[in-house]
């Protein structure tokens, strides 16, 4: 399915200076595959306010149509449901590559025989899905975005975790099909930036939350918020000492566009060094929603990581890029949207 003409088709050579385009930048065609989950949805909404035609290529594995709705009457916006482990012909000037089955609850929690064909999914979207893609860019000269993750550091030996550490990856525990899968893919677009002189940029965003994240996905902010909001306990796995750095999503989105913009192939950490224990966030959440909610305790999944702070120092310098929103200005908002999902008692909120 051709859908556009190529506005931008030759490649260039790495390193060959090219002035990177203004993130004011107007009329690009841009696809965003797993633009209809939480992260992705933002995106979009960035990228059409500043003037794109945006795609959406999306399964709808773990997202949703209600994330995008709001820009279906938008003549600069198409939505394609599209598994990204099978090829398709677009003709684009920027790939932001998000597919992915994301959520946690899938590779923690079900018993191996009803989620082997999951991790079969996983794999095959982080290494066929992102193939594809990369032969998408190849083809039309597109420049690419990996959005891969922290979790290539594994339960990390080094702390906060720079660029430049290769990590401590488990390759055969439970969690190791998200994180090996996101290793693979990033050495796949390593590989076609090498290799072809393709342009590729690489994220390696760290714990992100905020409006439209899914509802029961198992991620501890999107858990806590719900269970505050429920009246249900909050759960803390394991002593709850363990800590994570939560970004809101819009910190992230800008970082997401700033790389693509700009002339450095990463990778890059892109997370608010906002370091918190799994305790300190149950109380953040309490002050927020419901300071008599209780906590329960229960046993923590196998390998997980014991902290997890980034190192942003690059992202400042070569980006010009930081986080602005502290935990505790970004959670009420991201309440606010789970109330209405909820309750539907209150004005939807997705700033
Ligand atoms: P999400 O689950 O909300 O979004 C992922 C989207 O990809 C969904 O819309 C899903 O339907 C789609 N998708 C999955 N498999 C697909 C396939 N085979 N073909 C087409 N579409 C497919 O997750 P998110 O939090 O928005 O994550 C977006 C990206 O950011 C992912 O690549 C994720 O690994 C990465 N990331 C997110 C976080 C975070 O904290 N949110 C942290 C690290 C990395
Ligand atoms: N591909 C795609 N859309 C395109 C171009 C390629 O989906 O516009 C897929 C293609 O089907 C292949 C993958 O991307 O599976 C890698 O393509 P590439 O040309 O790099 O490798 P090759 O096809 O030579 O194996
Ligand atoms: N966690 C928790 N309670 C929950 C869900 C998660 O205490 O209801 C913990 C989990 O054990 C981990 C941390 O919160 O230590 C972050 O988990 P999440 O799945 O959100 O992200 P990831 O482990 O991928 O960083």
């Amino acid at each position: 399915e051709l859908t556009h003409v190529p506005r931008r088709v030759t490649l260039e050579l790495h390193g060959s200076g090219r002035v990177p385009l203004s993130l004011k930048a107007k009329n690009l065609r841009v696809v965003v595959t797993g633009g209809a989950g939480f992260v992705g949805s933002h995106l979009v909404d960035r990228l059409l306010e500043r003037g794109d035609s945006v795609i959406v290529v999306d399964n709808f594995f773990t997202g949703q149509k209600e994330n995008l709705v709001h820009h279906f009457q938008n003549p600069r916006f198409e939505l394609i449901r599209h598994d990204v482990v099978e090829p398709i012909l677009l003709e684009v000037d920027q790939i932001y590559h998000l597919a992915c089955p994301a959520s946690p609850v899938h590779y923690k929690f079900n018993p191996v025989k009803t989620i082997i064909s999951f991790f079969n999914v996983f794999y095959k979207t982080n290494v066929m899905g992102t193939l594809n893609m990369l032969g998408l860019a190849k083809r039309v000269g597109a420049r690419f975005l990996l959005t891969s993750t922290s979790e290539v550091y594994g339960d990390p030996l080094q702390h906060p975790q720079a660029e430049s550490y290769w990590g401590n990856v488990n390759p055969i525990g439970v969690r190791s099909c998200y994180d090996e899968g996101k290793r693979t893919a990033e050495t796949l677009s390593m590989d076609y930036h090498r290799g072809l002189n393709l342009e590729v940029r690489i994220a390696r965003i760290f714990n992100t939350y905020g409006p439209r994240m899914c509802l029961d996905d198992g991620r501890v902010v999107s858990n806590f918020v719900a269970q505050a909001l429920r009246k249900e306990p909050l759960t803390v796995y394991g002593d709850g000492k363990q800590t994570r750095s939560f970004q809101y999503v819009s910190d992230l989105v800008e970082g997401l566009m700033r790389l693509m913009e700009g002339e450095h192939v990463g990778p890059f950490n892109l997370g608010n060094p906002g370091e918190f224990t799994m305790l300190e966030l149950a109380k953040v959440v309490q002050e927020t929603i419901d300071p008599n909610a209780k906590i329960e305790f229960r046993p923590n999944t196998e390998d997980d990581p014991h902290k997890r702070k980034p190192d942003i120092s690059k992202a400042k310098d070569l980006l010009g890029w930081e986080p602005k929103v502290a935990l505790r200005e970004g959670l009420p908002r991201m309440v606010s949207d789970f109330r209405q999902r909820l309750f539907g008692d209150e004005k939807e909120s997705v700033g």
